[in-house]
């Protein structure tokens, strides 16, 4: 189990680092946040430690940018009473935090806890399904009673974005950063016209309302 610390404090990194090898993780550790992120991003970690307040990059901007390509668990190191970090790191993403000063003990055991449910949760076979449609997402396979629905790259992760937040309603600039990515300049009612070869492919080919529209706002799957 691999763990990257993101950490400036020398001396908190350099003890938190041998408490964990002691443990037998394998321990990177870095002390500031743009290469804490390029690490995350690249290093393959099994769990991230990061602290917030950090030189280039602040915790809570490595951990928006490093959710928009990676669900790696992350564990927040914050300041004490600092409750306006914790409800932020919880709301970009973060899996947990520990509030500093503490006891090496507590952080050890929430890493366990933390790599855990991650070991159960790969082994669980990702299945996702909304009005009769069946997404597996480990072989890449949509289903209508046990008939497949092709769909192109964008449309599946289109109505995976969409079956993932099942009854919530989501703007066409949410669904495009998660269909296009982050970086996309294009105009936002591709999505439209994306959600209109969906339906051909499913509403229309099944006879059934898949994607509802919300009027002035986007698009929901909804549950009946
Ligand atoms: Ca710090």
């Amino acid at each position: 189990m691999k763990i990257l610390l993101i950490e400036d404090e020398e001396k908190i990194a350099r003890f938190i680092e041998l408490e964990l090898r002691h443990e037998g993780y394998d321990v990177e550790k870095v002390y500031n946040g743009r290469t804490g992120l390029e690490l995350a991003l690249s290093g393959g970690p099994d769990l991230v430690l990061l602290d917030i307040m950090l030189p280039e990059l602040s915790g809570l901007e490595v951990l928006r940018r490093l959710r928009r390509e990676s669900d790696v668990p992350v564990i927040m190191l914050t300041a004490r009473d600092a409750v306006m970090d914790k409800v932020s790191g919880l709301d970009a993403g973060a899996d947990d935090y520990i509030t500093k000063p503490f006891a090496i003990e507590e952080l050890l055991a929430r890493i366990r806890v933390i790599l855990r449910k991650k070991d159960r949760g790969t082994k669980e076979t990702r299945r996702l399904c909304v009005k009769g449609v069946t997404m597996d997402i480990d072989r890449h396979e949509v289903t209508f009673d046990g008939e497949s629905i092709e769909l192109n790259h964008r449309e599946y992760e289109l109505v995976r974005t969409l079956m993932e937040n099942k009854n919530i309603v989501m703007n066409r600039e949410q669904l495009l950063r998660a269909v296009c990515g982050y970086d996309y300049m294009g105009e936002s009612n591709v999505i439209d016209v994306y959600v209109r070869y969906i339906r051909s492919k499913i509403d229309e080919r099944f006879g059934i309302r898949f994607i509802t529209t919300v009027r002035g706002v986007g698009y929901a799957i909804k549950e009946d």
